[in-house]
């Protein structure tokens, strides 16, 4: 089997087919940079990241490019009220984002690209679709696009054409507008909010245009995956959809993958329902971002997953295990000879594990794989069954898989510090002496400061698992 995704275009599995062989073109619709995304928000981008390390692990190269809106409403009225300007506000959220990705082991997208830099390519697109008849200027100097020129609009979201925006809030601002359904590329110029002086007019961009825009920039007319929330679909990813194949006549995208929301007590999660709003809130509670991370794409994207406590408590010992068996396989020792059947044994789980996230990213049944690796291994390592070098083997083999997962091992963690080193040192030197109370000390002060240690046929272990992360 090879690799198929839910299409939401049309809701069919669908075998994967890149545009140019062997290459992948990824949009993912990026954070609004006017406060910290919330925990929430992470889910849909832990997925892109889940995505993107399984296309690069499955051989492919790809580019993937998240946008930054640093431009809109949210963002111009909370600049107002914190008196200072928008790109202050934006840069301070942004720089918050980036540093919110690394924690979680989210690599940074190859381009991250910012809607106030890129004007001019949305004002080129606009213009392109007032040529051909898909949008018209209002008195206000705004430009909407015509959904009545657009016969395909609502595929994506599959809507009914007579319930199109029913219901939907008319922003004061839009009434001048020919159809209640028509939607704003362009806002013209309002006094105290920023604009920019144009061939299309003052103004300033609408929030899809800039998706657009900025997509087909670094990706082409035409490209293979767009992810984004649920929320996403209608009516943000309509409207680009609609916009980008009117202005072009091409296809915009081969793949659209929607995430589903994160749960809290049955409830969408969101800034409002307070509450483990932000990574932040999580970390405090010691939780740490590792955890965070397997809790977040441990079930499949298209589920939303319940964000409980115990929900947190599994991913804990999840991450615990995984981290736990490599440190063991890390320290092993044994002189024998090597386990005839370990290289079967790892060959299967890879074909297992990429049988399940062939199929459109099954993440659950991939991570069952692993953990029944994991206990094998647990076993062979009691019974000291393996040799060294079949445990260096094991080792490589799981951390192969971690790399699309990324919850094993934290890549961030600090090294021992002085003071860590010296008490696990004096350790070392109270156990030779056979002096247990002393190590049992040692051992209690070792865990005052977040250092775990174990101690094993092969000597003493330590860790910072449990480490909370401050700030
Ligand atoms: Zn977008």
């Amino acid at each position: 089997m090879s690799l198929r995704f839910r299409n939401t275009l049309g809701g069919e599995l669908e075998p994967f087919q890149p545009l140019e062989a062997g290459k992948v073109g990824l949009y993912s619709c990026g954070p609004t940079v006017y406060g910290p995304a919330h925990v929430g928000n992470f889910r849909s981008f832990v997925f892109a990241d889940l995505l993107r390390r399984y296309l690069l692990w499955s051989g492919y190269s790809v580019t993937w490019v998240m946008n930054v809106t640093d431009v809109d409403d949210k963002l111009i009225r909370r600049a107002a009220a914190e008196g200072v300007s928008i790109k202050e506000l934006a840069d301070r959220y942004a720089e918050r984002f980036e540093a919110d990705m690394r924690l979680l082991d989210i690599a940074p997208p190859d381009v991250m690209p910012r809607a106030t830099e890129h004007i001019d390519d949305m004002v080129m697109l606009i213009e392109r679709l007032l040529e051909r008849g898909h949008a018209y200027r209002t008195d206000d100097g705004s430009v909407f696009f015509r959904i009545d020129s657009w016969p395909a609009y609502g595929r994506l979201a599959r809507l009914d054409p007579e319930q199109q925006r029913v219901g939907e809030r008319v922003e004061a601002d839009e009434y001048g507008k020919d159809d209640v359904r028509d939607f704003a590329l362009w806002k013209g110029p309002k006094p105290a909010e920023p604009s920019w002086s144009t061939a299309i007019g003052e103004g300033r961009p609408g929030w899809h245009i800039e998706c657009s825009a900025m997509s087909m920039k670094y990706l082409g007319a035409s490209f293979d995956i767009h992810t984004g929330g649920i929320d996403l679909v209608f009516p943000h990813h309509e409207d680009e959809m609609a916009q980008s194949e009117a202005a072009t006549g091409q296809r915009f995208v081969s793949v659209w993958l929607h995430c589903a929301h994160l749960r809290m007590g049955g409830q969408k999660m969101a800034k409002r329902t307070g509450n483990f709003a932000v990574p932040d809130d999580v970390y405090a509670e010691g939780i740490s971002p590792r955890v965070l991370r397997y809790a977040l794409l441990s079930t499949h994207y298209r589920t939303g997953p319940d964000f409980t406590e115990a929900a947190l408590a599994t991913a804990a010992s999840s991450v615990e295990r995984l981290a736990t068996v490599l440190l063991a396989l890390d320290a092993y020792r044994q002189e024998r000879a090597d386990d005839a059947s370990l290289a079967e044994l790892l060959e299967g789980t890879r074909e297992a594990f990429r049988g399940h996230m062939d199929d459109d990213l099954n993440v659950a049944p991939a991570l069952g794989a692993v953990f029944d690796l994991v206990r094998e291994l647990n076993r062979r390592l009691a019974d000291r069954a393996l040799s060294t070098a079949d445990a260096a083997l094991a080792a490589s083999a799981l951390r192969d898989l971690d790399s699309v997962l990324g919850v094993a091992e934290d890549p961030t963690a600090p090294q021992a510090d002085r003071a860590v080193q010296r008490l696990l040192d004096l350790r070392v030197a109270a156990r030779a002496e056979r002096d247990w109370a002393r190590s049992d000390g040692l051992r209690a002060e070792l865990a005052e400061l977040g250092v775990t240690v174990e101690d094993t046929a092969d000597g003493q272990r330590w860790r910072r698992s449990t480490e909370p992360v401050h700030g």
